[in-house]
């Protein structure tokens, strides 16, 4: 009766991330695409630590760390030709987050993209091109989509269908849910993806103007520039050419020419987003559920993890748990949303005003897009299910990783011990021999990490970042998220913050 279990309409990162976390669950799932080929623009051009620890949870990493850059110094021009440079203005995660990816990587949306499907054909999935989501229907059992496509229209039944489809989501215009929100039709950016002659890929460069600046971002692994102009306030947009884009270089003196142009559009700022992620058996994620203002490269980086934090609820929900585990999606990723518009839009409108400046106004307004408590995605807590040990991270908080853990057969990092679809307990100091009878090789696997003996906390890391007591549990959620910190005597507790029973075998 069910053609799938999850129909993802949209194939841009989010999708792609989805897809990939529900393929290594074993959740059967079609993920649609409208275009022909892959997305080849850059749009987003940085990705943050959080982003890169999902990434490397899903298998999907090392393309982006290979290709990725880490530090792009900014170059100014005037219309003299003289230079000033400044540093990156993107800002390296603090050590007490214990990341193994503290620094922003520079890279094309399309690479990341590239690296996700990539990964989904690992899994065995693949994108279905020229597919159209038209039509929804749902009830109680499950959603029909009538499908557009190339071979005719089509019916697909799945018990549930999540919309990653962008901010002009069809899937949300379908079940007539509006985007509460702003749009400034007076804020708009020329953009397009180009390559140019005579300038060097290892700085970003900016040449300011009382029209604004002119950015050039280098993307790293091709030849493309992503250029980023303002249109002046008051006059109402051209349409995006080359010739147009050669002229605003050519205003600013820049010396440059563009030997070509592929993606040429007009970006406009909308400040919106979902009151609720969740509509019976439709989900949103992604710029389908939020959209804001570019200061500090969010959009990409929020939608990977709303996707993170949906995939193993959708799992355990398809798996059997109750459907009420998909309301804590919007309870935890829409209030992660409402944040990132907030600050978005303030940084943006601090910085506006000293865009026409010179370097050191200029790159010190850019150097505040960024920050390492929200832009990271490191610092973002979500609501408890449990936890009364106070010190270290509680329970609501991403688990930092802890370094230097060795013992039988295993050598690395606590992120090794996590890495999967799966929840982990970690019992500190703790022998009861029934903890071990809890594992669950799918869904929970059991460790223990002792000062003298199994898993060694070689180095004292671990003790360090979570200050355990003796015999303490720790239950991670698949997410990579503290569920609980209990005692060893209130392990019955714990197994409570479970979506599914964990018998004693
Ligand atoms: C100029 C610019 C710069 C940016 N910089 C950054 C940055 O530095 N950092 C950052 O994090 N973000 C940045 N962003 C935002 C980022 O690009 C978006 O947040 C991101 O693309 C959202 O991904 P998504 O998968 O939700 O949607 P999209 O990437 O829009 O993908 C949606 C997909 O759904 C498909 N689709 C639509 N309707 C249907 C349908 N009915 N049926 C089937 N398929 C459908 C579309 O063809 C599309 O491929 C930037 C965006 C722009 C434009």
């Amino acid at each position: 009766m069910f053609q799938t279990d999850v129909l993802i309409v949209g194939a841009g990162p989010v999708g792609l991330t989805l897809a990939c976390d529900l393929a290594r669950r074993g959740v059967t799932c079609q993920i649609i695409e409208r275009d022909a080929t892959a997305n080849r623009a850059s749009k987003a051009k940085t990705i943050q630590p959080r982003s890169l620890e999902v990434l490397d949870d899903l298998g999907a990493v090392e393309h982006v760390v290979r290709h990725g850059v880490a530090d792009l110094p900014l170059r100014f021009h005037d219309s003299s030709g003289g230079v000033v440079d400044r540093p990156s203005i993107t800002v390296r995660a603090r050590d007490s987050f214990r990341t193994p990816y503290p620094d922003p990587l520079w890279i094309g949306q399309f690479d990341v993209e590239h690296a996700l499907r990539e990964r989904l054909h690992q899994l065995g999935g693949s994108v279905e091109h020229r597919v159209e989501a038209v039509g929804l229907v749902q009830d109680e059992d499950g959603v029909t989509a009538s499908l557009r496509a190339p071979d005719g229209d089509r019916a697909v039944r799945a018990r549930y269908v999540v919309g990653t489809d962008g901010g002009k989501s069809t899937v949300r215009r379908l079940l007539g849910l509006p985007l509460e929100g702003e749009t400034r039709e007076w804020e708009r950016w020329y953009i397009g993806d180009v390559t140019v002659d005579g300038l060097d890929r290892d700085h970003m460069h900016l040449w300011t103007s009382d029209d604004g600046m002119l950015v050039l971002t280098p993307l790293p692994h091709s030849d493309l520039w992503q250029l980023q102009a303002p249109v002046p306030a008051g006059v109402e947009p051209d349409s995006p050419t080359r010739e147009l884009y050669q002229r605003l270089l050519d205003e600013r003196n820049a010396g440059i020419t563009l030997t070509s142009a592929s993606w040429l559009s007009v970006y406009r700022v909308n400040i919106r987003m979902l009151t609720d992620y969740r509509s019976g058996r439709v989900l949103f994620a992604g710029d389908a559920a939020h959209v804001h203002t570019p200061a500090g490269g969010q959009g990409m980086n929020t939608g990977i993890q709303d996707a993170y934090n949906l995939g193993w609820k959708l799992g355990a929900v398809v798996g059997g748990a109750s459907p009420d585990l998909l309301d804590t999606y919007s309870a935890e990723r829409a209030p992660v949303a409402r944040t990132v518009l907030a600050l978005s839009t303030e940084k943006l409108d601090r910085t506006t005003p000293r865009i026409g400046g010179d370097p050191d106004t200029l790159g010190a307004a850019l150097g505040e897009l960024a920050d390492d408590a929200v832009t990271t995605g490191l610092g973002i807590h979500y609501g408890r299910c449990s936890g009364d040990l106070a010190e270290g991270p509680v329970a609501g908080d991403r688990a930092p990783n802890a370094t230097g853990l060795h013992g039988p057969g295993f050598t690395g990092a606590l992120f090794d011990l996590t890495r999967g679809p799966q929840w982990t307990l970690i019992a500190f100091d703790n022998d009861d021999p029934a903890l071990i009878n809890r594992t669950i090789p799918t869904v929970l696997h059991v460790h223990r990490i002792n000062t003298d003996h199994g898993i060694i906390d070689g180095d004292g890391e671990f003790q360090r970042i979570f200050a355990p007591r003796r015999g303490e549990l720790i239950l991670i959620r698949p997410d990579g998220y503290l569920a609980a910190r209990v005692p060893e005597d209130r392990a019955a507790d714990l197994f409570d913050c479970l979506p599914f029973p964990v018998p004693v075998r």
